[in-house]
């Protein structure tokens, strides 16, 4: 990682996952709309941000355990922690 952080889940991400195809896995279930797209660090699943009406990536990390996501926007390199509310770029 370029950035130093006292979070321990960023910092044992060595390779970051990337999003295997560009939607929301349970909003193409419903033909609900998102906004933006996060891709979990701890099992690859792709879904929505908090702007999205589902915020099923939120709601992926607290009924998963997974702590981390990233951007799954073209151009956009972070990670985000949830539990330690910590951004760090790549
Ligand atoms: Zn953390
Ligand atoms: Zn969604
Ligand atoms: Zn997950």
């Amino acid at each position: 990682m370029e950035n130093k952080t006292a979070c321990v889940h960023l910092q044992a991400i060595a390779s970051v996952r990337q999003a295997k195809q560009h939607v929301c896995e349970e909003c193409v279930k419903t033909g609900d709309r998102w906004v933006h797209l996060r891709t979990c660090q701890g099992c690859g699943v792709t879904l929505c941000c908090d702007s999205s009406p589902n915020r099923h990536a939120t709601r992926h990390a607290e009924a998963s355990g997974h702590p981390v996501i990233a951007s799954a926007e073209p151009g956009e390199r972070w990670l985000y922690c949830y539990p330690h509310r910590a951004f760090a770029a790549y």
